[in-house]
């Protein structure tokens, strides 16, 4: 009777501290090792939209024709099983001059996952990359944003930069585009760096959102750069 009690309550103790550990690393922006960023410094009117979860067609696509149409360019942060299933996107997102980041390979959260594991999902999602062109250094994004200390360490190690985000509409869980526009619009600032999704089910509302963020923030003389190119101007 005593024993059960206490295996209860050992595993309700092990299940509170996974939950406390699980939203620190889902909530927190802080890192403890390596180099991450979720804003850049620069003075420049100037902001980073980022793409994640593709390449997913025929949104993908789509989303490279709306960012044409103003001249912008964005980061796209793909999985890497998506990489294997349409590489033409691929390679079509970088003939258009974006940029791409490594989103891991099965988009599974980065805590309580061994070393070899967290390694493999980055390596395996570089190495297709690097198969279809990509030349430049290759940035990470943890899914979900998750991080504790074995993601950051393994990029620390890797010299890999994790891209978070300052600007998250959430456009996954919301159907109005304006809504995702409007949010967008009122909280980016120079340097910001705004989170958006080309994967998923269905991202007609994020495409339109994304026409409409690029009327009204161009209006109000802003540019739209890549990851690398904000580093680049953050550095002077
Ligand atoms: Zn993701």
């Amino acid at each position: 009777m005593f024993k059960g009690l206490f295996i209860l309550s050992l595993l309700g103790l092990f299940y509170f501290i996974y939950y406390v550990v699980d939203t620190i690393a889902k909530t927190s922006k802080f890192q403890i090792i390596g180099e991450y960023f979720t804003h850049f410094q620069v003075k420049e009117k100037a902001i980073a939209l980022t793409y994640d979860d593709g390449p997913n067609p025929p949104y993908t696509e789509e989303l490279l024709d709306v960012l044409a149409e103003f001249n912008a360019k964005a980061t796209f942060f793909v999985i890497g099983k998506n990489v294997e299933q349409y590489p033409e996107t691929i390679k079509l997102i970088l003939s258009r001059g974006h940029e791409i980041g490594n989103h891991s390979y099965s988009h599974s959260k980065m805590v309580f996952k061994n070393p070899v594991f967290v390694k493999s999902e980055i390596e395996k999602t570089d190495r297709l990359l690097r198969e279809l062109g990509v030349e430049k250094e290759i940035n990470f994004r943890a899914p979900f944003g998750f991080k504790l200390v074995v993601l950051p360490y393994i990029l620390a190690k890797m010299q890999k930069k994790n891209i978070l985000w300052n600007v998250d509409p959430k456009d996954y869980a919301v159907s109005n585009p304006n809504k995702i526009k409007d949010y967008i619009v009122n909280l980016s600032k120079p340097g910001s760096i705004v989170l958006l999704h080309d994967g998923g089910e269905n991202c007609s509302s994020t495409i339109t959102a994304t026409r409409c963020l690029l009327q009204e923030l161009q209006e109000q003389g802003y540019q739209f750069k890549t990851v690398s190119e904000m580093l680049r101007l953050q550095m002077g």
